[in-house]
Formats: structure tokens, C-alpha cells, sequence
């Protein structure tokens, strides 16, 4: 299933600035609000439309979803990410719903709601894509990649307040970070508890927010990290780097490297064998001959073509494919003959071949 186009989902055009996109959440947002409509589709569309919001309410990942599309998107952030930072009390502040509780029901302890104190999440994995050729996956490779990623905040230890300034226990909640509703009704006293909206179920509130990361406790920073891809990888291998995904302050996330090998002019894989063709004239495959094929590891190999060779005839030289992946030797090489026959005969070769036919 395609993702639909966050400006379609939200009905804002491309260039629409953050007034926009706000004034046009808020009306869907009532709409499809649970609370208002208990439906299984107005959920999803309620889903869509907060992660819409989500992104392109925020300038960094707006811009990364105006480059890279979905896949921008969700290749960076995790479903926490892309709610991390946007103040939905902001919007809906004063209208009776707890946003808090709606994003936990959704998106259950992912979101990371806690009791009280400060939560410590782990930061997220992250996925790397990176495309090689076949010599590279032949030989190994050894490359700095350069990966975009949160990483907490240095200047305020990722506590988002102000060096110096206090971080105050939430007044709202008194710390607890979550509230008690009572609700009475015919058939009894019912308690709910929710997640402060006031502090986010943090239980604290800032006083004046870290200039650095703007009291996200967060930042995004472009990290080189040098890698060693393996002899003998395949499309779609991955490497995982423990620890090269996003911090937090529960720990680092890791780093999957998605490898993809472009395709080859000269060869064809599977597994650790190649295939290739050649061609071969007439007189060749029927007298048989010698060739020069040069591999994929650069050695010259001198094949014989035996005498009565046919077309698409397989001709197989050991251990000459692709180095096995964490194992020992190698593939083979499979050279598929095929006759090349000539349109342009001078005079004198449609003689011969007359002749030759005659004979046969
Ligand atoms: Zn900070
Ligand atoms: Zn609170």
C-alpha cells in the first residue's frame, strides 16, 4: 500500500506556511477526532493526519520529507520521533481532549509515557542505505558514510532547560506526571488516568528552555562513520553498528546498513556464482578455439572452446564468483557461448559459406 502525500492527507498545497497547515489539522483533527467519531477508519484517518502534522509542522523534517518523500521520513525517525516535539495542548489546549492519552492509546509505550520523572528512552535505529558495485562486494569495502541523527543535547545534558535555570516539579499534575478523572455517571463513579497535558507526563516543567536545542533536549547532528563492508555481500545485506543509532538518555539505538549492489555490465549473480556470455563466430564454435576471459578478482583466464560447440553452450570455471559471505572460498564462474553471426558478408565470405554449406 502507497503512503498518501502528507499535503494531500492534511488538503494543503506545498507551499502553505505553518498557519496553514495548523488551521487545516485543527479542522480535520475535530473531525475525526475519537472522541467525536468512534469509528475504526476515522481512527486511522485521525493516525494520518497527526503524523502529517507532525512532520510538516516541523522545519527539519518537513524539508526532509520535501526531498526524500516517505521514505526520508521513515528511514530517519522512529513513530516517537515523528511525535517527538510537536505540542498538540498547543492546538487543541482548552477543547476538552487529552492529546497525551489519545498518542498513548495509539502508539502504546512507544510514545514513553511514564509515571513521573523524566523519561529515558533509548534512541532510536536507524537505517543506511548504500549502494556498491559488484567489484566492491568482490573485494570488500572500506568507507565513511555520513548519517543524520539525534543526539542528545550537550548543552543541557538533554533536560531542554537553560544552564542554570531550574527544572520545577509540573503544578499541574504536582510531579506525578498523570492526572485522575472522575467522571459520574448513571451507572456508577468512573476514574481515569491520564498523562499530564501540562508537562507530557514528565512531571516537571522548564523554566527557560536550552537556546541550543529549544527544551527538545535533542539535537540533530551529521555523524561520519567509517565502515567496512564485508567480502561477499549480497543486495540487501545488512550490518549492524551497535550503538551508531540515535542517543538518548537510555542509551544508544543502533546503525543497520542496508547494502544494495548496482548492477553489472559484465555479470550477472546468484549467490556466489556469476554468469556471463560470449560470443563466438561460426567457425570458431565449429572448429573450437581459445579465449582470453578476464574475472571479476582481474585474472586473466584462458578458456578452450571445444571443437561442435552450440549455441548456449555453458562453459564453467571453478571458483571464480563471488568470495562466500562469512565463509571460506569462492563461487563459480559460468560463461554461456553464443554465436555471433554476421549480417554483413563481403563477396568472398558468402562464397566460402556457400561452399562450406555445399560440403556439409
Ligand atoms: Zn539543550
Ligand atoms: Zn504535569
Amino acid at each position: 500500500m502507497t503512503k498518501e502525500d502528507y499535503y494531500e492527507v492534511l488538503g494543503v498545497d506545498k507551499n502553505s506556511d505553518k498557519k496553514d497547515i495548523k488551521k487545516a489539522y485543527r479542522k480535520l483533527a475535530l473531525k475525526y477526532h475519537p472522541d467525536k467519531n468512534p469509528s475504526k477508519s476515522a481512527e486511522d484517518k485521525f493516525k494520518n493526519i497527526s503524523e502529517a502534522y507532525a512532520v510538516l509542522s516541523d522545519d527539519q523534517k518537513r524539508k526532509m520529507y520535501d526531498t526524500y518523500g516517505h521514505a526520508g521520513i521513515d528511514q530517519q525517525y522512529s513513530t516517537e520521533d515523528i511525535f517527538r516535539g510537536v505540542d498538540f495542548g498547543d492546538i487543541f489546549g482548552g477543547m476538552g481532549f487529552d492529546f497525551n492519552d489519545i498518542f498513548e492509546q495509539f502508539f502504546g509505550h512507544q510514545y514513553g509515557f511514564r509515571r513521573s520523572g523524566r523519561i529515558r528512552r533509548k534512541g532510536a535505529d536507524l537505517r543506511y542505505d548504500i549502494e556498491i558495485g559488484l567489484e566492491d562486494a568482490y573485494n570488500g569495502l572500506e568507507t565513511e558514510i555520513r548519517v543524520p541523527r539525534i543526539e542528545v543535547c550537550e548543552e543541557c545534558n538533554g533536560t531542554g532547560a537553560e544552564n542554570g535555570t531550574s527544572i520545577k516539579k509540573c503544578p499541574q499534575c504536582n510531579g506525578n506526571g498523570q492526572i485522575n478523572h472522575t467522571r459520574k455517571t448513571a451507572f456508577g463513579v468512573f476514574s481515569q488516568v491520564a498523562p499530564c497535558n501540562k508537562c507530557k507526563g514528565q512531571g516537571t516543567t522548564i523554566e527557560k528552555y536550552c537556546k541550543k536545542c529549544r527544551g527538545k533536549g535533542n539535537i540533530q547532528v551529521n555523524r561520519d562513520i567509517d565502515i567496512k563492508i564485508p567480502k561477499g555481500v549480497d543486495n540487501g545485506s545488512q550490518l549492524r553498528l551497535a550503538g551508531e543509532g540515535e542517543s538518548g538518555l537510555g542509551g544508544s539505538g543502533d546503525l543497520y546498513i542496508v547494502i544494495h549492489i548496482k548492477k553489472d555490465s559484465n555479470y550477472r549473480r546468484n549467490g556466489a556464482d556469476l554468469y556471463m556470455s560470449r560470443f563466438i563466430t561460426y567457425p570458431q564454435a565449429a572448429l573450437g578455439t581459445r579465449m582470453q576471459v578476464k574475472t571479476i578478482g582481474e585474472d586473466i583466464e584462458i578458456i578452450k572452446i571445444p571443437e561442435g560447440t552450440e549455441y548456449g553452450d555453458i562453459i564453467r570455471i571453478k571458483n571464480k564468483g563471488m568470495p562466500y559471505l562469512r565463509g571460506r572460498g569462492y563461487g563459480d564462474l559460468y560463461i554461456e557461448i553464443k554465436i555471433k553471426t554476421s549480417k554483413r558478408l563481403s563477396r568472398k565470405a558468402k562464397r566460402l559459406l556457400n561452399e562450406l554449406n555445399n560440403e556439409l
